[in-house]
C-alpha cells in the first residue's frame, strides 16, 4: 500500500513523500519549492507534513506549504517552541493514522533532544537520528541517550524501509569499512553504493535488516569494532562515543 518517493533538496537532503491515491504526506520539508513542483507534476494534493526535528533544513518549507495546501502538521509536543505551528502535537508512543497508514511515534534523543521518528506502513522516517550505515551528529544528547535511541530503532519489528533525511551512505560506508577492513561483505556494499552514486542514483531507502548488519553504530557491542576504536573492553556507550567522535573527523578522499 502506498508509494514512497524521495524529493531531493539542498545539497544532500531528501524530503520523503508517501502517496496513496491522489494524496501525499511528506516528511521534513526544508524547502517548499521542490515539494510544490513534485506535487504538481504528480498531480497530488498534500495531506500531511510529519516533522522529526527543528533544524532549518527540515522545517524551512512548512509555513509556505501550509499556506498553499492547508496540510496538517505533526511534530513533537516537547519541541513546539522551536517548530512551526503544530496541528497535532505528539509524545512517545502516540499512534497516528495518516492516509490510512498507522504510524507509531518514537522519541529518539541524540541528534537533538526533541527528535522523533515515525514507524508504520513498512516505513521508518528517522530524520537525522539514523542514517544508512551511520547516525547523525550528536548536537544535544548524550552518548547514552543516543545509543539507546539507536537500539530502540534497531529493535523495531519487521524490516521497514529506512527513510533517512540525508544522502550520507557512501561516506558512512567508507568509515565503516575503515573500522572493519576484513569484512568482505561490507566492502561489497561499499562498492555497490560507490557505483550507485557514480551513476547519480539515490542510495536510499535502505532496510532495517541491512542497517543491523552493516551500520557500525548499531553494533557498539561488537568486540572487533571496539578494538578498532582503541576501546577494547569498554562498554557499548563508550564505544558509541568513540565511534561518533572518530566519524566526526572522517572524510572521503
Ligand atoms: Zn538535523
Amino acid at each position: 500500500m502506498g508509494t514512497i518517493s524521495a524529493i531531493p533538496a539542498f545539497e544532500d537532503n531528501y524530503i520523503w513523500a508517501w502517496r496513496r491515491g491522489a494524496k501525499a504526506l511528506i516528511v521534513d520539508p526544508g524547502d517548499a519549492a521542490p515539494v510544490l513542483a513534485w506535487l504538481q507534476s504528480e498531480e497530488l494534493s498534500l495531506n500531511s507534513i510529519l516533522l522529526t526535528h527543528h533544524h532549518p533544513d527540515h522545517i524551512g518549507g512548512v509555513t509556505e506549504l501550509v499556506q498553499q495546501t492547508g496540510a496538517c502538521v505533526y511534530g513533537h509536543a516537547g519541541d513546539r517552541h522551536r517548530l512551526p505551528a503544530l496541528d497535532v502535537a505528539l509524545t512517545e508512543g502516540d499512534r497516528i493514522e495518516v492516509l490510512g497508514g498507522d504510524f507509531q511515534v518514537l522519541v529518539t534523543p541524540g541528534h537533538t533532544l526533541g527528535h522523533i521518528c515515525y514507524h508504520g506502513a513498512g516505513l521508518l522516517f528517522c530524520g537525522d537520528t539514523l542514517f544508512s550505515a551511520g547516525c547523525g551528529r550528536m548536537f544535544e544528547g548524550s552518548p547514552a541517550q543516543y545509543l539507546h535511541s539507536l537500539q530502540t530503532l534497531a529493535a523495531l519489528p519487521g524490516d521497514p524501509a529506512v527513510c533517512c533525511a540525508h544522502e550520507y551512505t557512501l561516506v558512512n560506508l567508507a568509515f565503516a569499512a575503515q573500522l572493519s577492513p576484513t569484512d568482505a561483505e561490507l566492502a561489497g556494499e561499499l562498492e555497490r553504493v560507490q557505483a550507485l552514486r557514480a551513476a547519480g542514483a539515490i542510495s536510499l531507502p535502505s532496510r532495517l535488516s541491512w542497517e543491523r548488519r552493516y551500520n557500525p553504530f548499531l553494533r557498539c557491542h561488537d568486540a572487533a569494532l571496539a578494538a578498532a576504536l582503541d576501546s577494547s573492553g569498554a562498554d557499548p556507550i563508550s564505544v558509541f562515543a568513540a565511534m561518533r567522535k572518530a566519524r566526526n573527523h572522517f572524510r572521503l578522499h
